[in-house]
Parts: structure tokens; C-alpha cells; sequence
């Protein structure tokens, strides 16, 4: 399997800054709340390193929360376990993560920090597949913020893995060869 690129290392970088200035002023709406950024491992590792030292804002706090629901495969298992979901409490949340895919990831997450008494939940990921989507209680899952939207091909680099290879690459790229059902 042969990585090719599809978004290059050159344009993430000038997207993730244009999405850090969105941010900042996104989160200047709520003075006198720090916002909680919960970043989603693995796979948003790369993505959140660079936005959150693009979002001018003095404060802000940073969690890392892990959601899995491929389980080293190339499709959404369709149960998503969450781990270590801090506690945010009237809190101003943004959910990062690298790739919108089916919706399920991203679904689990924000009613788990609506249940868990989050004032506000909003959504930023890298990569929206939305030809993927599927309705999770009769809603088709939209994320507020938005780096790249792309085709139904499955990707890997800068932090996307598959099955733990790939994350170093800088580019965002297609890994022929693997089909998704
Ligand atoms: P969803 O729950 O939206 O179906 O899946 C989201 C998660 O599936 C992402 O956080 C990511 O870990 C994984 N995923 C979905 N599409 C891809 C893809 O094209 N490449 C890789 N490496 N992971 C993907
Ligand atoms: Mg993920």
C-alpha cells in the first residue's frame, strides 16, 4: 500500500491557522470563561498540537480524551468506547478531533459532555467525510468548525493512522489499496 498525497503539509498549516483565528474569536463570544478544548486520541494528536498554539487567545484549557470505534480496522464498528472524558462542568467545550467520518465518534463524545454538565459543546475536526455520515438519533452530526471536507477515501498522515502506521507522514494522504465498506 502506496500513501499518496491529497492535502499537502503546506496547506494544513495555512488552514489550521485560519481555524485558530475562527476560534479565537468564536470563544471571545463567552468573556471570562476559559475554554476547554478536549482533543480526541489517537488520532487528533498532529491537528491539535498545531491549532491550539494558532488560537490567540492568553487562556485556555487543554484535555485529551481518547474515542475509539474502528478498532485497528478501516471501518466504523458502529460502538464507540470513550476513555478518561474530563469533567467540564459549566464549561465552553471544544471536541477535536482529526477526521468526521460516520458522526458516531463525535455524537458518543458531545452527549457524554452535555450529560456530564458542559455549558456549551462545540465541534472542530481536520477532515469531514460527509458522504459517510449516519443519522444518530435522527440527526446527520455537523461539526461547527471545519479544516477540509473530502472524498470518501480513506487517509492516513499527520496523525491518521492504519493499524499504528502512517501517523508521521505531513501530508495528509490517500493509502490505496484499502477499501471501505
Ligand atoms: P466516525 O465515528 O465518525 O465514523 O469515525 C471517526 C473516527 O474514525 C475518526 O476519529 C478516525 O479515528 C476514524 N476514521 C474515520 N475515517 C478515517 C480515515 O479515512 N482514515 C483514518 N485513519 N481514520 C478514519
Ligand atoms: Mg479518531
Amino acid at each position: 500500500m502506496n500513501p499518496v498525497p491529497l492535502i499537502r503539509a503546506a496547506r494544513i498549516r495555512g488552514r489550521v491557522r485560519q481555524l485558530g483565528r475562527e476560534l479565537a474569536g468564536a470563544f471571545a463570544g463567552n468573556p471570562g470563561r476559559v475554554p476547554a478544548i478536549v482533543a480526541l486520541l489517537d488520532g487528533s494528536f498532529c491537528f491539535v498540537a498545531d491549532l491550539v498554539r494558532a488560537i490567540p487567545v492568553p487562556d485556555l484549557r487543554l484535555h485529551f480524551a481518547r474515542a475509539a470505534s474502528y478498532h485497528g480496522g478501516t471501518v466504523s464498528s458502529g460502538s464507540v468506547t470513550i476513555d478518561a472524558l474530563p469533567s467540564c462542568v459549566g464549561a465552553d467545550v471544544l471536541v477535536v478531533d482529526d477526521i468526521l467520518d460516520t458522526g458516531r465518534t463525535l455524537a458518543a463524545v458531545v452527549a457524554a459532555l452535555h450529560a456530564g454538565g458542559a455549558a456549551r459543546v462545540r465541534t472542530c475536526v481536520l477532515l469531514d467525510k460527509p458522504a459517510r455520515r449516519v443519522p444518530v438519533d435522527g440527526v446527520r452530526l455537523r461539526a461547527d468548525f471545519v479544516g477540509f471536507t473530502i472524498p470518501d477515501r480513506f487517509v492516513v498522515g499527520y496523525g491518521l493512522d492504519h493499524d499504528g502506521r502512517y501517523r508521521h507522514l505531513p501530508d495528509v494522504c490517500v493509502l490505496d489499496g484499502v477499501a471501505i465498506a
